[in-house]
């Protein structure tokens, strides 16, 4: 039974989010999406309402399940009988820092990551680009879920 993880803020899910856990899914019997809850850090969306519409969007994927951590990833691995950590990766951009926090994990923790790459379709995508276009009145519509486009648009229009 080889269970790993797929952490992160998703503010909201995206398209690209989706890819990941996806081909994740398809790979290992278990998937967690593990939504970092960080009070420190301002977002859109609460931290339920991130899992709620992960939940959603993920409904069709029966083993994947989502939950919400605070803390260290590799305490979380360790408390949930993960093997790995599954990340994303868009562009070299991204490999600086996930290298370093990938060598940090398995140096503390003996902890592994395994890195995907990016579907090209969504390369470009991320959650903060989603919200700055959106909320110019972009349309997002092709890169995120259609129920998180709908709650996105409710959430700016109330901001
Ligand atoms: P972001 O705000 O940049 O979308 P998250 O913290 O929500 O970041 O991302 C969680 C994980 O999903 C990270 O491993 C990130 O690299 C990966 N990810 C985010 N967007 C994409 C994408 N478009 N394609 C592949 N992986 C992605």
């Amino acid at each position: 039974m080889i269970r790993v993880v797929c952490p992160g803020s998703f503010d909201p899910v995206t398209n690209g989010h989706l890819d990941i856990i996806g081909r994740a899914a398809n790979l290992y019997d278990q998937v967690i999406v593990a939504v970092l809850r960080n009070p420190s850090k301002s977002s859109l969306f609460t931290a339920d309402e991130r899992v709620e519409l992960l939940r959603e969007v993920s409904k069709d994927l029966p083993n994947v399940r989502v939950a919400k951590f605070n803390g260290l990833i590799v305490d979380f691995c360790r408390a949930n009988d993960v093997s790995a950590i599954v990340k994303g990766l868009r562009a070299v951009s991204d490999f600086d820092y996930e290298m370093q926090m990938a060598q940090m994990n398995y140096n503390q923790a003996g902890v592994e990551t395994l890195f995907m790459t990016t579907n090209p379709l969504y390369a470009f995508l991320s959650s903060s680009l989603v919200k700055e276009f959106a909320s110019y009145g972009g349309d997002v519509s092709g890169l995120v879920p259609p129920g998180v486009l709908e709650k996105l648009t409710t959430r700016l229009n109330e901001a």
